[in-house]
C-alpha cells in the first residue's frame, strides 16, 4: 500500500463531508477527501436542492444564511447552478393565515430580511403556477435558494479539487480510523484529524456515538415532472398548510395546535406518512415535488403509489404546471435524530470529529456548520 500525508482527512462526498472539506481547506489545510461510491448517491443528490433558512428555527437562521452565502460563492465561481428563488407560503384556511401571522409577528429575524404576506394579487404576479381562487394570503421569504443536487455535488467535489486543491478519493470507502493512520480499501493515509460524515452509514466508523443517539433513519418518496417547455421558470419555491406542521421555525406558534387538530382530522392519511409538499426546479426545467417521511432503523426498497399519488393530489390544492407529467419517482434516505436536535457532532477520540444527522436540512445548514465546527 502506498502512504500517503494530508493534516485532514474527510470520511463521505456527499453535502456535510464536502462542506467540512471546504472549511478545512479556506483555513490552508491540506485536505483529502474520501467517497466510498464512484460518485456520491446518499441523500445529498436525492434532495429538492432547496437552501430554505425559513425553515429554521431561531439559533440556525444565522447558520442557514451563512450557508446561503456560501453557495453563492461557490455558484460565483463556477458554473453551479443557483437561483435565487426564495419561497411562498401559500394559504388556503384561515388557521393557516393566523400561523403565518403569528410566525411574521414573533420572528424578527425574517422580518428583517424581508419576509411578508402577500395578497392573493400580490401572488399571482410572484407566480404563475399557485391557484389563486380561494387562495387567501401568502407569505413571501426571499431568502431560498434553489440549487440542482445533481449538478451542484459533483460540482462542488470539482471547485474543491480545482479552486481549494483538495484531494479527492473516489471508489475509496474508509475501512478503519487508527490515527494518524487512516486506511481505505486501496490506500494508507498518515492525517492529523479526521472528519467523519457518513451519512446513511453511521453504523460502520463509531457505532457507539450514534447508538445511544436515538438516531434513525427517515425515508423519504420524491417526484419529478418532464422538463417544462421553453424556458419556463417555476419562481418562487412553494410551499403549503402542511410544511407549516413540519419545519422548527413555526414550531413556537400557539396558533399551530389548531391547524394541526384540523389537518389530523381531515387529512390523517398525510399525518400518517408524514406528507408536506415542497416544490423546486432544476437546471433542466423539471420541477421536482415531495415528500413523505416515515421514520425507522431500516427501510424497505419499496415505494408507495398511494403516498406518491396524496402527494400529487395535495400539490394539486395549490400549483398548477403547464406540464405536469411525472417522469421519475424515486427515494432518499437521511439521519434523523429525535426531539428536533438539528445535529450530532461527537468527538469520539482525540483528532476525530463525527458530524452527522443534520436531518432534512443538510442543503440548509451544512456550510455554515461546517465553518462552525472548524472554528
Ligand atoms: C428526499 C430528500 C429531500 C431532501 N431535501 C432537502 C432540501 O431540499 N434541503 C435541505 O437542506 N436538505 C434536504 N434534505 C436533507 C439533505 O439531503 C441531507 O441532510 C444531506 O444530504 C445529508 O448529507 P450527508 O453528507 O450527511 O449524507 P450523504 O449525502 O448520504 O453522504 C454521505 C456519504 O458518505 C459516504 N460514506 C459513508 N461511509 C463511508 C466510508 N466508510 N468511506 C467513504 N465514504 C463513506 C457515502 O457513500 C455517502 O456518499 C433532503 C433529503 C432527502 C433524502
Amino acid at each position: 500500500m502506498n502512504m500517503n500525508h494530508a493534516e485532514v482527512a474527510v470520511v463521505g462526498g456527499g453535502i456535510v463531508g464536502l462542506a467540512h472539506a471546504l472549511a478545512a481547506a479556506k483555513r490552508g489545510r491540506k485536505v483529502i477527501l474520501f467517497e466510498r461510491d464512484e460518485y456520491a448517491v446518499g441523500a445529498s443528490i436525492r434532495n429538492f436542492g432547496l437552501v430554505w433558512p425559513v425553515g429554521q428555527p431561531d439559533g440556525l437562521y444565522e447558520r442557514a444564511l451563512a450557508s446561503r452565502r456560501i453557495w453563492l460563492d461557490l455558484a460565483e465561481r463556477s458554473g453551479l447552478w443557483a437561483r435565487q428563488s426564495g419561497s411562498l407560503h401559500v394559504a388556503y384556511a384561515e388557521d393557516e393565515v393566523a400561523v403565518l401571522d403569528e410566525f411574521l409577528a414573533t420572528t424578527p429575524a425574517a422580518s428583517e430580511q424581508g419576509c411578508r404576506m402577500l395578497t392573493p394579487e400580490e401572488v399571482g404576479k410572484e407566480s404563475s403556477v399557485v391557484r389563486t381562487d380561494g387562495l387567501l394570503a401568502a407569505m413571501w421569504s426571499p431568502t431560498e435558494l434553489n440549487v440542482d443536487p445533481r449538478q451542484a455535488i459533483p460540482m462542488v467535489a470539482e471547485i474543491l479539487a480545482r479552486d481549494f486543491g483538495v484531494e479527492m478519493r473516489f471508489g475509496h470507502a474508509v475501512r478503519s480510523i487508527n490515527l494518524p493512520t487512516i486506511e481505505t480499501d486501496r490506500e494508507s493515509w498518515q492525517v492529523d484529524e479526521v472528519y467523519v460524515c457518513s451519512g446513511n452509514e453511521f453504523q460502520a466508523l463509531y457505532p457507539e456515538v450514534f447508538a445511544s443517539s436515538g438516531i434513525r433513519r427517515c425515508k423519504l418518496q420524491m417526484l419529478r415532472t418532464a422538463p417544462q417547455r421553453g424556458g419556463w421558470e417555476l419562481g418562487p419555491a412553494l410551499c403549503a398548510g402542511l410544511t407549516l406542521l413540519h419545519y422548527g421555525s413555526f414550531k413556537h406558534c400557539t396558533s399551530l395546535a389548531a391547524l394541526r387538530e384540523r389537518v389530523e382530522a381531515e387529512r390523517p392519511f398525510f399525518v400518517e406518512h408524514g406528507i408536506h409538499v415542497l416544490v423546486s426546479q432544476t437546471r433542466y426545467g423539471e420541477v421536482t415535488i415531495g415528500d413523505s417521511h416515515a421514520y425507522g432503523m431500516t427501510h424497505d426498497p419499496f415505494e408507495r403509489e398511494d403516498v406518491n399519488a396524496a402527494i400529487l393530489e395535495y400539490f394539486a390544492t395549490f400549483a398548477e404546471l403547464p406540464t405536469p407529467r411525472i417522469d421519475e419517482r424515486w427515494h432518499g434516505f437521511y439521519p434523523s435524530l429525535p426531539d428536533g436536535r438539528p445535529d450530532l457532532i461527537a468527538r469520539p477520540e482525540p483528532g476525530v470529529t463525527v458530524v452527522n444527522g443534520l436531518g432534512g436540512a443538510g442543503m440548509t445548514l451544512s456550510f455554515g456548520l461546517a465553518e462552525e465546527v472548524l472554528g
